[in-house]
């Protein structure tokens, strides 16, 4: 009995002290050249083979298979590969099987050298609505020990996929490509308060928009961006509930929309999703890193309309935010001791958003290296002075709290824009 006691004890110890363990955050920025370098672009089509009945297919938009191998035991062995190297660990997968009889399959994801199986499988009948594999048909082989970061990941995963004749869709993370970002934007457009404008293209000529909330020409401005990186689906999701709660009906958001106007941006790499990189854009470069020399035309189309917008209205950003996604959830700030249009936003915002979610103790990492400014957040407090920060969400962050924190962080930081 008493060991049993004991047994629990050290458990629940275990178990506290595994909940407590915070993602550390990336190290410190590299600054690196931003000039377009070339990408290679994944072969499209179906993948047969003579002696099975079994067919995959990357024959659609977004995310990556690049090879497949029937194995001697019946088995498939996909190789997934990056648009180009040196590239971060965020292989992008999503692929279409089926077979003409009913079966279940077994399927092994591997990657190029040096990377590692990141995101756990989603399945979907029709490439909209996704499921979690359940995890007796999820197998990790070699995996790290480390909480965060490629030091936690298997070299390789097993899938057991139940195959039929209508094709099974497997991915990464949900398949969000520019047809469904369009589909969004078109949808909250119909408010009468929002509007939907073309600011440039993309290197392979996709349009960049802006969703405007709000007053056209209000002084008082905020700036909302995401997805530089394809594969950060997590963070375009919140971004989503975080702007639809600002353009929602509810007095806080009407009363809000008098004041501030919102511009969004909710697909700074049309090119790299819809062609499945892990991280770049076309131009083979982390935009990311491009928000000092603008070398790349999807980083320049906003840094133009932000200083049009500034210019024309002669007002000013009081906020930024860029959405991303990681390893756990996190927020990169800018260091309170510097101060921009309205000194203290952030760090009141934070601190009320922990207030009104119960047991959620945000991450916050301040940060005061911001010359040159090389990233989003840099450069919106820089150039423009608005209080700015990266809100990165887990990859595993369930969905229903990602939304519910997007929707709270949106009601506090609208209240806290009119209280001053
Ligand atoms: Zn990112």
């Amino acid at each position: 009995m008493k060991r049993i006691g004991l047994l629990f004890v050290l458990l629940f110890t275990l178990t506290a002290y595994a909940q407590e363990k915070k993602y550390a955050g990336q190290p410190p920025i590299t600054i690196v050249p931003t000039t377009s370098l070339p990408v290679q672009k994944q072969w499209k089509g179906e993948f047969t083979f003579p002696d099975s009945d079994i067919s995959f297919s990357n024959d659609f938009i977004g995310a990556r298979l690049n090879g497949v191998a029937k194995n001697q035991d019946g088995s498939f062995t996909v190789l997934i590969t990056s648009e180009n190297t040196p590239i971060n660990m965020s292989p992008w997968y999503a692929f279409k099987v089926w077979s003409k009889s009913p079966r279940t399959i077994d399927v092994f994801l591997t990657y190029q050298q040096g990377a590692k199986h990141r995101y756990y499988p989603k399945l979907s009948t029709d490439g909209r609505e996704w499921t979690a594999i359940d995890s007796t048909d999820y197998v990790e082989y070699e995996k790290g020990d480390a909480d965060f970061g490629a030091g936690s990941l298997p070299v390789k995963v097993k899938l057991k996929l139940p195959v039929g004749k209508k094709a099974l869709w497997v991915a990464g993370q949900e398949l969000e490509t520019s047809s469904h970002v369009k589909d969004w934007v078109n949808r909250i457009s119909r408010k009468k308060f929002v509007t939907q404008q073309v600011i440039g293209q993309s290197t392979e000529g996709r349009d960049m928009n802006v969703v405007t909330i709000g007053k056209e020409k209000s002084k008082q401005m905020v700036m909302v961006i995401s997805r530089q990186h394809p594969p950060e689906v997590t963070g375009y999701l919140a971004m989503r509930t975080f702007i639809e709660t600002i353009a929602s009906d509810s007095r806080l958001a009407k009363k809000f929309r008098r004041k501030y106007t919102v511009y969004v941006v909710p697909l700074m790499n049309p090119d790299g999703v819809d062609n499945g990189h892990w991280r770049h854009s076309k131009g083979g470069i982390d935009l990311n890193r491009d928000w000092s020399n603008f070398n790349q035309p999807e980083t320049s189309s906003v840094r133009d309309f932000m200083n049009n917008r500034a210019a024309d209205t002669k007002g000013k950003f009081f906020f930024g935010i860029d959405f991303h996604s990681t390893w756990d959830d996190i927020y990169y700030t800018v260091d309170p001791k510097l101060e921009g249009n309205m000194p203290g936003l952030v760090t009141d915002w934070l601190t009320a958003v922990k207030t009104a979610l119960p047991n959620y103790e945000p991450n916050i990492k301040p940060n005061d290296q911001l010359i040159p400014t090389a990233v989003s957040r840099n450069y919106f407090f820089v150039a423009h002075g608005a209080e700015s920060l990266v809100f990165e969400v887990g990859d595993n962050t369930p969905r229903d709290f990602l939304k519910e924190k997007a929707k709270v962080s949106a009601n506090e930081l609208m209240r806290l824009l009119l209280d001053r």
